[in-house]
């Protein structure tokens, strides 16, 4: 008895004979770098996710630094981000010497608002930014739901800003029948294990619908050259290897299937939790949510959060303190109350063990643990 918050084991069980067949195949070829995997991945994941160009690259993080450099971000200039994502959104502004500049989510959807966002780009009181140095916004599509991309495209499209993005946790979420990742000028994916499709080890994805882009973005994950050891700009060691593109490979042949019970899985604790005055997870019109995470709001949290784990059920709070309030950027000058949704949601915010290879006994215990404990 007892549900884990996530089991990677379970999932290699699942397909251990054909992960093995893979790593055999890698260690044998003696190749190991930017291989025939990683061009067959970049391939696979250009045409599921419906974009250009697929640029495979170290980790999520460098995939949201890159594409940032590749748009030219840099010194002076400010970048929208949402209050309310993992530090990862933000860092990798503060990576090309430019400025977070946060904006508060959606109370439903958890995600960035347009209509906090367009406040921002009109409202002529005196900001940190000057408003004609907002050159960009990084829409996160957290928990696995998009994030509302017309209106910010919208925006984004009168404000003349570059639209990057944050899909680590939404590989194969759609947005009016269009994966997300593919609806901005970059798309930024995630392979760290835990995600929805994860390596065995780090790994990340930029896509964009931009050739050139693509390109730029290809150069600066090997050291900035278009030919080796001839160097156009300053670029980085941001390279996937072959064992990691050979395992996502394997585990984008099942990623349909594992969004598929994860939605079930939704569906499930949907109807168990249902009517019990706690406030399940809203499903976007128009999208589809890949549940990464699913994410109730309870009042008393931590007090739940500490009965379900008496009970033997794992939980988890993604994430407990919003950006504005790190103490990484208490330099920006931002202040408790500032984002009031943000700030609501790390305080009321719990995840479910949510993964695809929870038995529908195990979705029922957990709802049996949440129900005893509120
Ligand atoms: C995981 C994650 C990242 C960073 O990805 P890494 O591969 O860990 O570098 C960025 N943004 C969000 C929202 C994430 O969940």
């Amino acid at each position: 008895m007892g549900v884990p918050l996530l089991n990677l084991k379970a999932q290699y069980g699942r397909i251990q004979n054909r992960i093995d067949e893979v790593l055999r195949e890698v260690l044998q070829s003696g190749h190991f770098i930017l291989g025939p995997n990683v061009a067959a991945l970049e391939e696979e994941l250009r045409a599921f996710l419906g974009v250009a160009r697929a640029v495979t690259v170290a980790s999520g993080t460098d995939a949201l630094h890159l594409s940032l450099r590749a748009l030219g971000l840099g010194e002076g200039d400010g970048v929208l981000v949402p209050a309310f994502t993992f530090v990862a959104t933000a860092a990798a502004v503060s990576y090309v010497g430019a400025r977070p500049v946060f904006v508060d989510i959606e109370p439903d959807t958890f995600c960035m608002d347009s209509k906090r966002v367009a406040e921002y780009l009109t409202d002529t009181a005196p900001a940190p930014q000057p408003k004609e140095r907002i050159r960009a916004m990084i829409p996160v599509h957290l928990y696995g739901q998009p994030a509302d991309m017309e209106p910010l495209l919208g925006l984004a499209r009168s404000h003349g800003l570059a639209v990057v993005e944050d899909a680590a946790q939404a590989v194969g979420a759609t947005y009016h029948g269009r994966y997300a990742g593919g609806l901005g000028d970059a798309g930024c994916f995630s392979f760290y294990p835990t995600k929805n499709l994860g390596a065995m080890g780090d790994g990340g994805l930029a896509t964009t619908q931009d050739p050139a882009l693509g390109d730029r973005l290809a150069r600066l994950r090997v050291y900035g050259g278009r030919q080796r050891y001839l160097h156009d700009e300053l670029g980085f060691n941001s390279r996937l290897d072959e064992i990691q593109a050979a395992v996502l490979r394997v585990k984008l042949a099942c990623l349909g299937e594992w969004t598929a019970r994860r939605r079930a899985i939704a569906a499930r604790y949907r109807a168990g939790l249902g009517g019990l005055g706690l406030t399940l997870p809203l499903e976007r019109p128009g999208a589809t949510h890949v549940y990464h995470q699913f994410a109730i709001r309870v009042a008393d949290r931590d007090a739940v959060r500490r009965r379900t784990a008496e009970r033997g059920v794992q939980t988890a709070v993604y994430y407990p303190v919003p950006l504005h309030l790190q103490p990484l950027y208490r330099e920006l000058g931002y202040r408790p109350g500032d984002f009031p949704e943000a700030e609501r949601a790390a305080r009321e915010v719990l995840c479910l063990p949510m993964y695809p290879e929870l038995t529908d006994a195990q979705v029922d215990e957990v709802v049996e643990a949440v129900k005893r404990s509120l």
